[in-house]
């Protein structure tokens, strides 16, 4: 059977549902993931797609490869299919009668960035039928002129999607839904993943059993240029078991992963050689996954600039 887009929006609806089906664990986290799952799905269903038509070109999706942005095309992928079978109540063959055939996406090339991310870009953009515009990379411009381009390159575009989270520096008081700032090519940015912990993000993702970055399986935690970005401090595995407190909260959700192969290991990307060689030159510790990682407040100590 060939898969296209409606069998992997088919897919992630799936996985949401499963997510949100799984009974009171201990830790508390997957039951707080759920609450924000329902609320981010609400966003999409309830109050996006009640103003704007997806199936029109009228939102397009901000694509960098990092965990974030994954985990909510995970689930605007899955609202999709939703939105499809509210439309087509009465359609028997709703693969046929899916209105998309691609995302419109948009990835802004900038300052150097690990070639591995690159190619996690194009491996997944391929998976997820993305139509992605990959800004020019002989022509580096900053983020508001390359989104300016976009928009003349792709006019149907009334809001994009942002995987920005509250905890992001700047973000403290972003809305859902409002529109650029003055300085900025006037489009309305949708961010239903502000209220989304560090937490919340991992138990999803692992859960979903989706391929990620590999970086984040060698202790990144946020992924920005090559110069800038270095694997989370907090992460480097020390001699002093004493000292080393830190666990793997995520056990379940990899156990447990959606699907049919439930093989206990998180599935990630390769890592190019230049990258390892390159994040191997000054430091040859081993680091644990990025996922020990569960604190906010240190997720971006890896990035040097914030
Ligand atoms: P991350 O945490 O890595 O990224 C947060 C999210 O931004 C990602 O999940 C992804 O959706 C998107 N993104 C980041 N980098 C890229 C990239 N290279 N290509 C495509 N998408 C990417 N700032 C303002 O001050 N005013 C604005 O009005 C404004 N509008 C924006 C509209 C859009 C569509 C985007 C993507 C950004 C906008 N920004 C704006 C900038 C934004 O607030 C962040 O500074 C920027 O996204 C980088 O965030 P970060 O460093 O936290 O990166």
């Amino acid at each position: 059977m060939t898969t296209n887009l409606s069998h992997i929006s088919e897919k992630f609806n799936h996985i949401i549902e499963s997510y949100l089906s799984i009974p009171d664990n201990t830790t508390g986290i997957i039951t707080e993931t759920q609450a924000a799952l329902k609320q981010t799905r609400d966003y999409f269903l309830q109050d996006f797609f009640s103003k704007l038509d997806p199936f029109s070109g009228e939102i397009s999706f901000s694509y960098n490869g990092g965990k974030d942005c994954q985990v909510l095309l995970i689930i605007y992928l899955g609202c999709l299919w939703k939105l499809s079978l509210n439309r087509n109540e009465k359609l028997l063959n709703p693969h046929q009668n899916f209105p998309l055939k691609k995302i419109s996406a948009v990835y802004i090339n900038q300052a150097e960035t690990f070639s591995s991310i690159e190619q996690f870009v194009k491996i997944t953009s391929d998976r997820y039928f993305l139509s992605l515009y990959d800004s020019p990379e002989d022509k580096l411009v900053d983020m508001r002129m390359a989104f300016k381009n976009y928009i003349k390159f792709h006019p149907t575009t009334k809001a994009i999607i942002i995987g920005t989270r509250s905890s992001d520096p700047f973000s403290r008081c972003l809305k859902p839904i409002q529109y650029t700032d003055d300085n900025w090519p006037k489009f309305i940015r949708l961010q239903p993943l502000l209220h989304w912990n560090l937490q919340n993000i991992w138990s999803f993702l692992l859960y979903s059993n989706e391929e990620m970055c590999g970086l984040y399986k060698i202790g990144f935690t946020s992924i920005g240029g090559i110069k800038t970005t270095i694997r989370n401090p907090y992460l480097k595995q020390v001699d002093d078991a004493e000292n080393d407190t830190l666990q793997n909260k995520f056990e379940w959700e990899i156990r447990n992963a959606y699907g049919d192969e439930k093989s206990g290991i998180v599935h990630s990307s390769s890592i190019s050689i230049s990258d390892q060689k390159l994040i191997m030159r000054d430091d040859t510790s081993i680091y644990y996954p990025g996922w020990y990682l569960t604190d906010d407040a240190h997720e971006r100590c890896g990035r040097m600039l914030n």
